[in-house]
């Protein structure tokens, strides 16, 4: 990961790979795993004999998860600190990249959930502080925007506020009033996507599910005042569209990127996490996509990013598990 631009050298943006177990599809194929983690950062190639292309066969990130990993250690290692730096004022976002099928949703849930519970354990530490958490959840299909958490699926539009930067227009905002409240309006949204799934022929696959939890804290004493001295600030989980979408439309060729298949949003955002990471004073072209748009606060300026990826072992799989190393490996 590069060092932050002014950020005192500090990582910006946290690269992981995560590996998933074969499924059991997989193993009655009696595919084998072709992959191995063999130290904390190195995943390798094992079959490398076998392969007649030029792909490298090791590959280093800030951290590779093997298939026993649990998603609590993903969480510690790779998402905890990102994600809590919330509580200090200062925005972040946690991103799940990787094909279908390779573990995004059960990764991104889990951190969700565990990110969460350590908010509230925050908040009962440090009662010098009032604390309020607002949650919203939207989704992204062909570029336009809906609420998770609105039963009227009409597109929402982005507004530019001189002061808020990207606003989404009528976006749901629950003030959460305890655990089980996230639980609730976590089953909603789930709920929504399946929605969504049946008329719309594999969304979920082809959509981005942004969860924004916003934290804002007054210290009691001056509790009642103007509201000068209260910190705010938010994190973003971001369940990503399939990475296939995007290999398919840039494999395609110049006509069928002017069809509709391409995915602009997942474009972009690769786009923007390069340039975040290798050239920071560069322009960086956060408003050619919803995405993007809406992601900004938490990507850029002194915002904190973990971007874990998750693959599939199999054989079967190896083009995509390549194309999802070479986008991690372009984010470092
Ligand atoms: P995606 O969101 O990338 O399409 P999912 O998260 O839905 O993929 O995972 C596909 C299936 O694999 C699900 O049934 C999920 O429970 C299972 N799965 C994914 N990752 C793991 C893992 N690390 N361990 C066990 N099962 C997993
Ligand atoms: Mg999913």
């Amino acid at each position: 990961a590069a060092a932050g631009g002014g950020g005192g050298g500090q990582e910006r943006i946290l690269v992981s790979v995560r590996l998933r177990p074969l499924n059991a599809k997989e193993k009655a194929r009696d595919e084998s795993s072709d992959w191995e983690c063999i130290n904390d950062t190195t995943i390798i190639f094992k079959n490398s004999l076998a392969d007649r292309s030029m792909a490298p066969t090791a590959y280093s990130f800030d951290r590779v998860f093997r298939c026993e990993s649990t998603t609590r250690q993903v969480y510690e290692e790779a998402a905890k600190e990102v994600a809590l730096s919330v509580v200090s004022g200062i925005n972040s976002s946690i991103f799940a990249y990787g094909q279908t099928s390779s573990g995004k949703t059960y990764t991104m849930i889990g951190i969700t959930e565990y990110t969460v519970a350590d908010i509230y354990d925050y908040i009962q530490k440090h009662k010098e502080r009032a604390f309020v958490l607002k949650f919203s959840a939207m989704e992204i299909y062909n570029e336009a925007v809906r609420d998770l958490l609105s039963a009227d699926s009409t597109p929402l539009r982005l507004l530019d506020d001189p002061e808020r930067g990207t606003v989404v227009e009528k976006l749901t905002e629950e003030i959460l009033r305890d655990w089980n409240h996230l639980r609730g309006l976590l089953s909603i949204c789930e709920a929504q996507r399946r929605i969504g799934e049946t008329s719309l022929n594999e969304t979920s696959s082809r959509s981005h599910q942004i969860l924004r939890l916003i934290i804002e804290s007054t210290a009691r004493e001056f509790l009642g005042q103007d509201n000068s001295s209260t910190l705010a600030a938010s994190v973003d989980f971001v369940d990503l569209a399939g990475s296939e979408r995007a290999s398919q439309a840039l494999s395609a060729g110049a006509r069928l990127k002017e069809g509709c298949h391409i995915n602009r949003s997942l474009l972009t955002l690769g786009t923007v996490i390069r340039k975040l990471s290798n050239e920071r004073n560069g322009h960086i072209p956060y408003r050619d996509s919803k995405l993007t748009r809406i992601l900004q606060p938490s990507l850029g300026g002194n915002a904190k990013t973990a971007i874990i990826c998750t693959m599939s072992p199999a054989r079967s799989h190896i083009e995509q598990s390549r194309n999802t190393l070479l986008f991690a490996s372009c984010a470092k």
